[in-house]
């Protein structure tokens, strides 16, 4: 069985990590390019997503659309659909 784990990992505006965070994307694992496309620095912070909704404003709504499609596999329910017949 495989889980994908997502997390959201920052993206910095022109000032760089001291300027602060511009914008949260999610990425799968420990991968730097964000679901939407975008490199994201090695670096990067990263984030447990159940700080994805934490501030709105910040979140990259293509990663958004893409991460709500893919997370619902909560493991109860992948389990019960794993079930043999
Ligand atoms: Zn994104």
């Amino acid at each position: 069985m495989v889980i994908m784990m997502h997390q959201m990992r920052a993206e910095y505006g022109p000032g760089g990590k001291p300027g602060g965070v511009k914008t949260w994307h999610i990425v799968v694992e420990d991968d730097t390019t964000a679901m939407c496309g975008r490199g994201l620095e090695p670096e990067a912070e990263t984030r447990d997503p159940v700080h994805w909704t934490d501030r709105p404003g910040l979140s990259c709504h293509a990663c958004g659309a893409l991460f709500l499609r893919e997370a619902p596999y909560l493991p109860t329910e992948h389990g019960y659909r794993e079930q043999p017949e």
